[in-house]
């Protein structure tokens, strides 16, 4: 690496390349000096989870270090390039092209997501040390610790060694359509009136309605459905309709997966009246489709704005499809340059 002039005098960004390079050759002692996998065959065992350890060293090191490796948005460019020029992490270190990406940066924000927003630290921190112990003086493979940390953690995280591990596939999460639906409180009656006469009715004092003639377009509300779905709440045992007349509003959301990897869903539910509340629908929510599922979410208010992944947490691609309405610009500090 580089040097310090002759004088001695250093700027900060080599001080910044100097104190990484150390952190890391220093994390080698232990990946893979004491758990001893195999570099000449899976670079990604050392290399990657030695990058993901750095980027936590150098995080504890100096709040807001300015780490090369570990954040999604380093390693997304390369994910989204032409695939018959990338490989999975899974590859022979003999085979791998783009090796930096691959077997350092691609691993450590890997790593970095499932501890973050999906095992969470402390159970993420559990299950790797007990690969460390369990692994030390030994010669693990990849299965090795794919299993160790299902194992440990208790989760089954197939889905997750999939995607990341096995495919070239990258992130890129989509709200495709929302929709809102209200339940309706019937009138005497109403099921016999004409969609078009509670528009257009002006005795009509159901705020209801009022609020739905004034709705974003958005958030398209069909009053056929509202009504059908009325009386099926009506049909339904005492202990269900309690549940949908809980709730005021209904949105129902359509995520598509455009990148390939499938992801935990982080949604920002933001609120006419200021508020905002954050939900987190786990991963498993795709098992039975990977392309495309609904999901409809029960709220008491109304939402001006919906946001995946808002905080960035999942290396998602593309945020512009991640907001709805969509004709909401995008914050300048959320675009990755
Ligand atoms: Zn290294």
């Amino acid at each position: 690496g580089r040097r310090p002039e002759e004088n001695g005098n250093y700027s900060n960004k080599l001080r910044d390349a100097m104190i990484s390079v150390i952190i890391h050759e220093i994390g080698h002692n232990y990946f893979p000096m004491i758990v001893n996998s195999d570099e000449r065959r899976w670079a990604w065992m050392d290399e990657g989870l030695n990058s993901f350890l750095q980027y936590l060293t150098e995080q504890s090191w100096q709040a807001g270090f300015p780490s090369r490796r570990g954040p999604a948005h380093k390693v997304f460019e390369y994910m989204q390039s032409d695939k018959s020029d990338i490989t999975p992490i899974m590859t022979d270190a003999e085979s791998i092209l783009h090796l930096g990406a691959n077997a350092y940066a691609k691993p450590a924000t890997a790593l970095n997501i499932l501890r973050e927003s999906i095992l969470g630290r402390d159970l993420f921190d559990f299950a790797f040390r007990e690969y460390a112990q369990r692994w030390e003086f030994k010669h693990p493979t990849p299965a090795d610790f794919f299993r160790t940390m299902e194992d440990a953690s208790g989760i089954d995280l197939d889905w997750f060694w999939r995607g990341w591990f096995f495919t070239t596939d990258y992130v890129d999460l989509a709200i495709s359509n929302a929709r809102l639906y209200k339940i309706y409180q019937k009138e005497e009656d109403s099921k016999k009136r004409a969609p078009s006469t509670f528009r257009n009715s002006n005795q009509l004092a159901n705020k209801d309605v009022q609020l739905i003639e004034g709705m974003d377009l958005a958030f398209p509300v069909t009053f056929l459905e509202e009504i059908r779905f009325a009386d099926q709440v009506d049909a339904l045992p005492p202990a269900e309709q309690k549940h949908w007349k809980e709730y005021d509003y209904y949105y129902e959301l359509t995520i598509e997966n455009r990148g390939g990897l499938i992801m935990p869903l982080v949604l920002l539910f933001e609120f006419r009246d200021g508020t905002t509340e954050k939900k987190n629908i786990p991963a498993e929510i795709w098992r039975r489709n990977n392309e495309s599922v609904t999901k409809v979410f029960s709220l008491n208010k109304e939402v001006v704005q919906i946001t995946l992944d808002p905080y960035f947490e999942m290396g998602d691609v593309d945020m512009h499809n991640n907001r709805w309405p969509r004709n909401v610009s995008l914050p300048e500090s959320r675009v990755f340059k």
